[in-house]
């Protein structure tokens, strides 16, 4: 439950804000809803809202161009809603400085985890924690080394564990490849990012049952295996 949080939907097809808005305020979200980009921004000049749910598709001034235009003023964490998984390709391109993508139909509470996701990491203070846990394997960045599951401890090269710390920092969310090489390599890469899949194979090797999932068309997903109640 994340008490008193506000959720703003940007979106022009009444019957997906009609379903979120129930969904939403059941799980004790205020919610607001707008239908173009437009009203949106204006809202968002003027309330305080934690997160954006912003269709790609809107009549007007597209999701693109809202979200550029929101990241003028405001660094509120935002999650692209498009149509076809091809649309996120296309927009990952424009590095808009959107947080997370959906592709629809999608189902509300896996919208909801990725909320939860990119608020966490909102709110995670960058250096607090250098012991993190996911899925039974500690992470420690103080050590740089991994403890599995069944107790074994694992030192993964400088870039591997990098890459890792990354990956598990943002549990949850879909990242892609220009994002990683961008983060743990440090620069803007523009040859081959297959270097990413590299590294992901020999984590997977050295961290058997490490849950990191290839996501279709845009990179890969750390599962926050966060057990559901
Ligand atoms: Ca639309």
């Amino acid at each position: 439950m994340m008490p008193d949080k506000t959720v703003l939907l940007v979106e022009d097809e009444e019957p997906i804000a009609d379903m979120l808005r129930g969904f939403f305020e059941g799980d004790g979200w205020r919610f607001l809803h707008t239908v173009t980009g437009e009203e949106a921004l204006e809202r968002l000049r003027t309330r305080q809202v934690d997160v954006v749910l912003l269709d790609l598709n809107l009549p007007g001034m597209d999701g693109i161009e809202v979200c550029r235009r929101l990241r003028t003023f405001s660094s509120v964490p935002v999650i692209m809603l498009t149509a076809r998984d091809s649309e996120i390709d296309k927009v990952l391109g424009l590095e808009i400085g959107a947080d997370d993508y959906l592709t629809k139909p999608f189902s509300p509470r896996e919208l909801l985890a990725r909320v939860k996701a990119v608020l966490r990491r909102a709110e995670e203070p960058p250096m607090e924690a250098t012991v993190l846990e996911v899925a039974g394997f500690v992470v420690d960045s103080g050590t740089r080394r991994v403890t599995t599951p069944g107790g074994e401890t694992v030192e993964p090269t400088a870039r591997e564990f990098d890459l890792l710390w990354y990956l598990v920092r943002n549990r949850g969310l879909a990242l892609s490849r220009a994002q990683i090489l961008q983060a743990v390599w440090g620069y803007d890469y523009f040859g081959d990012t297959r270097t990413v899949d590299v590294h992901i194979r020999q984590l997977r090797k050295k961290l058997p049952g490490i849950p990191i999932t290839t996501v279709w068309g845009v990179g890969y997903r750390l599962e926050a295996a966060e057990p559901s109640r």
